[in-house]
């Protein structure tokens, strides 16, 4: 399948992709929904006012002239995929509507280099699970040691915790390191300071598209209707803040400062040719997590960390999703199980994705092993934990035959703690876009 736009071979936005996003320009500073095509987005406010999905579920509504991609969420599974259609193929070489209407394209393409995107989806409740049985494996033997490593309950059920939406921002966004109680392993007490253990987590997403009603549990073969698509997500998280805070509870503090997402949200239609098998689940989940086809996706990861003195950004670690022991359709049903309800725009995170081989540890506390073992760059420098001014970069991407189905990247930088805590009269704010 090919467009009449130029895509190169490794850019991520084929038109086998056509993820959707928020983005807003200089010349036009309203946010709007639009598809990434190659170099360009394609703005969906003007094909729905001239009238491109009349034909579709949607007909006449506005759904891309908006600040969310929520309105078109909610509308469900049909509505995706006719939409999808409609681009699919007014995008397609050979068909002349748009290829043909200079005056149109001229007003609907936009570069996305001439373009700053935002944060999606306006999220409701953010979840975050813990899928990756390695992770799992290697921060319980880090923090309770081997034998104990693994939960009694891990290998029953996806375990996860209700995190913070609040503070989910897009890719770009950079902010101060956090500060809070930590108590030293040599002292009694705790002690106020700033973050000392500041880690990123590897993790992917996914955004709940229609959801259901409370009361009303969604079975794990309907799972998947209500999964819109996912995103790259760097879950940022202060080890020491965690280390002292997390029993008996879990994470709160500690991963409540900031989670970032990348701006374009893959449909799951576009990652149904890379659809395999995930691990072997052994014991056999209860009935109610039990899944009849395989529900994993070969997506490549990689992360990459970047210092203020280094020239360029140095790769730390490679993954994939296919690792990952718990599938988002056994999330959802795990989660709504109870009659919980989720609702268009929740985002589920998978958990740090780690893999058996050290290289595919998706965490600075597992690349460097709680600081024990730093991870060595060629310029001499080294880490156990994030430093003030370095940038984690995350991409993933699908590799087809000729193609690549791609979720771009999330990028974030730290910056150094606020020196007056709550001061927030002064120049100095601890979010910078
Ligand atoms: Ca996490």
């Amino acid at each position: 399948m090919l467009s009449y736009i130029n895509v190169k071979q490794d850019s991520h936005f084929p038109i086998q992709n056509l993820p959707y996003g928020v983005f807003r320009t200089e010349n036009n500073p309203s946010p709007r929904v639009g598809v990434a095509i190659g170099d360009y987005i394609l703005d969906l406010s003007i094909l729905e006012q001239v009238g491109y999905f009349k034909e579709t579920v949607l007909k006449r509504e506005t759904v891309f002239d908006q600040s969310s991609l929520n309105k078109f969420m909610e509308k469900g599974k049909k509505a995706w995929q006719e939409v999808r259609r409609v681009l699919q193929t007014v995008l397609h070489a050979d068909e002349p509507k748009l290829r043909d209407d200079e005056k149109l394209r001229k007003k609907a393409f936009v570069l996305q280099r001439d373009a700053e995107m935002l944060l999606p989806v306006k999220i409701g409740d953010y979840t975050d699970f813990y899928a990756s049985k390695e992770h799992a494996t290697n921060v319980g033997t880090m923090f309770r040691g081997k034998e104990n490593a693994l939960m009694a309950n891990w290998a029953h059920l996806p375990v996860g915790y209700h995190g913070r939406a609040s503070s989910v921002v897009v890719s770009g966004t950079n902010f101060s390191r956090p500060q809070g109680q930590v108590k030293p392993a040599d002292s009694t007490t705790p002690i106020f300071t700033p973050c000392r253990q500041l880690d990123f987590e590897l993790e992917m997403g996914c955004f709940v598209g229609p959801g259901n009603n409370l009361g009303e549990p969604i079975s794990v073969d309907n799972a998947e209707e209500h999964v819109f698509g996912l995103v790259l997500v760097n879950d940022w998280s202060a080890r020491d803040i965690q280390a002292w805070e997390y029993q008996p509870l879990g994470p709160f503090l500690a991963k409540n400062f900031a989670t970032t997402i990348s701006p374009w949200v893959v449909p799951l239609e576009a990652l149904e040719p890379f659809r395999v098998a995930g691990p072997k689940q052994d014991p056999e989940p209860l009935p109610y997590l039990k899944t009849s086809k395989p529900d994993s996706y070969n997506i490549q990861l990689e992360v990459y960390l970047q210092g203020a003195e280094m020239e360029c950004r140095q790769l730390i670690a490679k993954s994939n999703y296919k690792y990952l022991y718990w599938s988002i359709a056994q999330q959802i049903a795990h989660h709504t199980i109870t009659g919980c309800n989720l609702n268009p725009g929740d985002l589920l995170a998978s958990g740090t994705i780690s893999g058996q081989e050290k290289e595919s540890r998706g965490s600075l506390l597992e690349l460097a092993w709680r600081g024990s073992e730093p991870i060595q760059f060629e310029e001499g420098e080294q880490r156990s934990w994030i430093e003030d001014g370095d940038e984690i970069t995350i991409t993933g991407w699908c590799e087809g035959d000729g193609y690549r189905v791609g979720f771009g990247e999330v990028t974030g930088r730290i910056l150094p703690a606020l020196s007056k805590v709550g001061d927030r009269s002064s120049a100095e704010h601890s979010i910078v876009k």
